[in-house]
């Protein structure tokens, strides 16, 4: 599903975020990224939304090689991932329904579809209630509620997770990794970088471990694990 092969990133002469990662990840796996700030685990996420292109090396999604793809087919391509970051990134000015919607009507599917399957979601998320409220008015759990139920909506192949537990409160922050872990159990490929420890040695999954832009661990059912 997701390959990374012989890849470094470069940000000028002298700033190496990721050197070396060769890294294959298969369909319907949870990995989380971990590793002390700054060891590259936005930079990989990054590559992954084709924001960046590696310096050197190749990275594949679904057998494509994002650096092939053309610029006016990027956001095509963007549209089979769903991206959930810490501070949410929902539009302000739009109500749950609204925000969630959109992610629906970029694919150009007809109001009357969008309508029934934003219900059915916002359901199944437990944020139908809040449905006209404005992201201001909502807690940081729904506001992240929200910003999965947008992800997902369009049915990724793969969801990638930047720190999504941040700012949240542990109780929240479960409850937002319970959400991954059942979208995860739909078949979906879910990658998130985390500095969550206690979320990740619970969770049991893959744990891949970054340093200084290289992976030093790579463990089936790992703990958090920075040295
Ligand atoms: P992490 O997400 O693990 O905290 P990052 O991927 O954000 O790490 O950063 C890895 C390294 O690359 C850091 O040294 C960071 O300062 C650098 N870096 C990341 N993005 C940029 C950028 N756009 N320009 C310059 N340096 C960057």
């Amino acid at each position: 599903m997701i390959s990374f092969k012989n890849v470094a990133k470069k940000f000028g002469p002298s700033i190496i975020a990721l050197e070396d990662i060769n890294l294959e990840i298969q369909e319907g796996e949870f990995v989380f990224l971990v590793g002390p700030s700054g060891a590259g685990k936005s930079t990989l996420l990054r590559l992954l939304s084709r924001e960046y292109l590696p310096t050197s090396g190749k990275v594949l999604v679904a057998g494509e090689d994002l650096a092939k793809i053309k610029s006016s087919q990027i956001p095509l391509y963007r549209r089979k991932i769903g991206f959930v970051f810490q501070d949410f990134k929902l539009l302000e000015d739009r109500t749950v329904f609204e925000n969630v919607a959109l992610s629906l009507q970029v694919r150009g599917i007809i109001d009357h579809e969008i309508d029934k399957e934003v219900e059915k979601t916002l359901k199944l998320f437990e944020i139908w209630e809040r449905r006209n409220l404005f992201p201001r008015q909502l807690s940081g759990g729904e506001a992240q509620r929200t910003a999965i139920a947008r992800a997902v909506i369009g049915k990724p192949k793969v969801v990638l997770a930047d720190e999504p537990t941040g700012d949240l409160d542990p109780q929240t922050a479960w409850s937002v990794i319970q959400l991954l872990g059942e979208i995860n159990s739909w078949g979906t490929t879910v990658v998130m970088a985390t500095h969550n420890k206690e979320i990740v040695d619970t969770q049991k999954r893959r744990v891949v471990s970054l340093k200084e832009g290289k992976i030093i661990k790579d463990n089936k059912e790992g703990k958090y694990e920075i040295h």
